[in-house]
């Protein structure tokens, strides 16, 4: 276990020079205070979880103070937002801090979100309020936990620095660890500006750093493309059979490493609606829940043309061919999990496609559904779950086929069925009226709520005495909350 100031630093980042970032000092908040931490973000840096509690620690994340070896750095990229290109975006708000290797080797990112404004700020004051940084790092550890890859974080901290939004709110920064912050939008900025040494410079750097074994490969950059497609296909894969929406997926919110990356107004679905829009100045529901497929594709087309001056144009396409396939293998092995099978049958697609369609018709709460009909036999748990339903007999000839074909997967006992099923259909997930109501308490300065919602989900699987009041469908004012986009 490491104290604070006993954090290695290798800046990898920063040596790229200016052409790639740009030096920022963090603008520091007001009384800054400690909202929350993880522990378990803490360990990936090697630190005590008990640092936390210490005042350096606010200082430290709260922009007070740096490390003699930080090197604080605003980061240039572009990107396609909402499918029109931005020549430039960067880091309007946030500071890559450096790059910290723990005892295991591992690099990872510091970036604080909310350190103030920076070359890249355009029309926005470089801060964040604590609403979305509290938002933040709920779903990154969430996500973490459910076993989606993702951005972690490491601390909330607050402050009484006034941040206007639609109303006056307290300025906040979240400590974002991630192995690297890169993202499709870094290649497009220097496709797009024709700088094509800076962009064979940060391919070489990405391919070395985060790819290497692609270097064995006959064409290295071609199959670090195919792994970002990959990763990708997977990554989607998970968020749409846990339901979880992202809300903004534009490409400078990809990471070139296929993590969940950035954000905002995400929601995970209450009930299952496949056209669920999160993000409530997404108009023409370009980011909806079932769009996120097809926008992956369009995302990774939109980095393949920026890599266009490296890899050749079939070779991408037949990269990109990659991704739908993969999606459906993924998707497809994770929702029979789900449903607690443990063999493959043609059909399989077919019985998740019915029970999604009556899910949708019904609103039916999709955690709980899946959750619950793990709890007991395939017999016993259709009959208690068909209540939720409308259509009673479109249920019906479902819960036969369902239970005809977990026979057919084979005999097993009741607690087998149980924990086979409980370790992949999780409890708890972060609805949005949870991290409403922890919000809510810590705007008026308690984070108890925060922290003990945070613990809850860092243990999705696992039921937890005392915790019943967040493994319930959401109370009617908590299914239509409209999450402000401005964070
Ligand atoms: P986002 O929608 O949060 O992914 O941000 C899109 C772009 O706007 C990025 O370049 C951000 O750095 C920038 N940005 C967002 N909010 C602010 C803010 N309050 N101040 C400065 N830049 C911001
Ligand atoms: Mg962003």
């Amino acid at each position: 276990m490491k104290a604070l100031d006993e954090l290695t630093f290798d800046n990898r980042f920063a040596r790229l020079g200016d052409a790639f970032s740009t030096h920022v000092l963090p603008e520091p908040l007001d009384e800054p205070r400690l909202v929350v931490a993880s522990a378990a973000a803490m360990a990936l840096l090697d630190l005590d979880p008990a640092v936390a509690e210490t005042p350096v620690f606010a200082e430290l994340f709260g922009g007070h103070k740096l490390w003699a070896e930080a090197e604080p750095r605003a980061m240039v990229y572009s990107g396609h937002q909402f499918g029109g290109y931005s020549p430039q975006l960067g880091d309007g708000r946030g500071l890559l801090l450096g790059e910290v290797y723990n005892q295991a080797g591992e690099h990872w990112d510091l970036h604080l979100k909310g350190a103030g404004m920076t070359p890249y700020s355009r029309m926005g004051d470089g801060r964040a309020v604590l609403r979305s940084s509290i938002r933040e790092f709920l779903a990154s550890e969430a996500l973490h936990a459910l076993g989606i890859p993702s951005s972690r974080a490491l601390c909330v901290i607050g402050s009484s620095t006034p941040v206007w939004r639609e109303k006056q709110e307290r300025g906040a920064m979240v400590l974002r660890l991630a192995p690297s912050h890169i993202r499709f939008g870094h290649f497009e900025y220097f496709y797009y500006t024709k700088q094509p040494e800076q962009q064979a410079e940060l391919a070489e750097h990405v391919l070395n750093l985060h790819f290497p074994e692609c270097r064995e490969q006959p064409e290295p950059y071609l199959a670090m493309f195919r792994e970002v497609v990959e990763r990708n296909a997977e990554m989607i894969a998970k968020w749409q059979a846990y339901g979880f929406c992202h809300g903004v997926m534009n490409t400078d919110n990809m990471s070139i490493l296929g993590i969940t990356f950035d954000f905002g107004p995400f929601a995970f679905l209450d009930d299952f609606d496949a056209h669920f829009i999160c993000n409530h100045s997404d108009h023409e529901g370009r980011y909806s829940f079932s769009n996120q497929v097809p926008i992956g594709q369009w995302n990774l087309s939109a980095l393949a043309q920026a890599l266009t001056p490296f890899i050749s144009v079939d070779a991408l396409k037949e990269a990109l061919g990659l991704y739908l396939p993969l999606y459906q293998a993924h998707y497809l092995d994770l929702m029979r999990r789900r449903l607690g099978l443990t063999t493959a049958e043609d059909d399989d697609q077919q019985l998740v496609e019915r029970l999604l369609k009556l899910m949708q018709n019904s609103g039916v709460d999709y955690t709980l559904f899946f959750r619950r009909l793990g709890d007991e036999s395939a017999a016993l748990a259709v009959t208690r779950l068909r209540d939720d339903f409308v259509d009673l007999a479109g249920f019906d000839a479902w819960a036969d086929l369902y239970k005809a074909r977990v026979a057919r997967d084979g005999d097993d006992s009741e607690t087998q069925r149980r924990e086979r099923m409980h370790a992949v259909n999780p409890l708890y997930i972060l609805r949005n009226y949870l991290a409403q109501n922890a919000i809510a308490a810590a705007e008026s300065g308690d984070y108890s709520e925060v922290r003990r919602l945070h613990e809850v989900l860092t243990k999705p699987f696992e039921e937890q005495a005392g915790m019943e009041q967040y493994a319930q469908r959401p109370p009617d004012w908590g299914k239509h909350l409209e999450i402000s986009c401005s964070s």
